[in-house]
């Protein structure tokens, strides 16, 4: 699995590099906002590793270049506590995020697991519950639901990965219109909905002061 890596300082990159490359990733390093593109485009990369704050630009503005080409998985590299910049990029279409200082173990981990979510589209098939995102149809146990789009879109973010809690703000950024900022209210409602529809409330768990997540079945 080849990653690159978007990355301008040296005492990160270079570690970063040996560790990707002892967790048997092959690892082509870029370092500037303007060479990110043309790499993607060399490379073909099955995942990006993007740094925010690069000398020559935003990163953000990076993903968006890139989201206009590829939809290669990209992970963004942030500072600590920058929480707009975590969602704004889970807007743009980044599949995941990791808060710097963060270890070689932890990423290795976090690209595994943006690769089974990739490989476990369009269909998502948790036993009893299968999204399929092709068809935009759900079923529980065989029998199909009639969802609406909002309500079939946060069951799929959900069903990516059972049992992960997945924060309301990224069911927000998500499922919602990215320049929208509600209140807590809509993502509330419509899980009640959807919790109704199932017929089964202990199917989406609410975990406080986080957000929800689908029960592994
Ligand atoms: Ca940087």
């Amino acid at each position: 699995m080849q990653v690159l890596v978007v990355e301008d300082d040296p005492a990160v990159a270079g570690p970063l590099r040996e560790g990707l490359e002892r967790h048997g990733f092959t690892v082509e390093l870029v370092s500037y906002a303007t060479q990110a593109l043309p790499a993607v485009q060399e490379f073909g990369p099955d995942l990006v590793l993007l740094d925010l704050g690069l000398p020559d630009g935003d990163g953000l503005d990076v993903l968006r270049e890139i989201r206009r080409i590829s939809d290669v998985p990209v992970i963004i590299a942030t500072a600590r506590g920058d929480e707009t910049d975590r969602i704004i990029g889970l807007e743009l279409g980044s599949d995941d995020y990791v808060v710097k200082p963060f270890s070689v173990r932890e990423l290795a981990a976090r690209i595994r697991a943006v690769g089974r979510r990739r490989r476990r589209e369009p269909a998502s098939d948790n036993g009893r519950l299968v999204v399929d995102r092709t068809k935009h149809a759900v079923t529980l146990d065989g029998e199909a639901l009639d969802l609406t789009a909002k309500e079939f879109d946060l069951l799929a973010v959900l069903a990516e990965e059972p049992g992960r809690a997945v924060p309301r703000q990224e069911l927000f950024a998500r499922v919602w219109d990215p320049v929208w900022v509600g209140t807590g209210k809509t993502l509330d409602v419509h899980v009640a909905s959807l919790r109704r529809k199932l017929g089964d409330p202990t199917l989406i768990e609410t975990v406080r002061g986080v957000g929800y997540r689908l029960a592994s079945m």
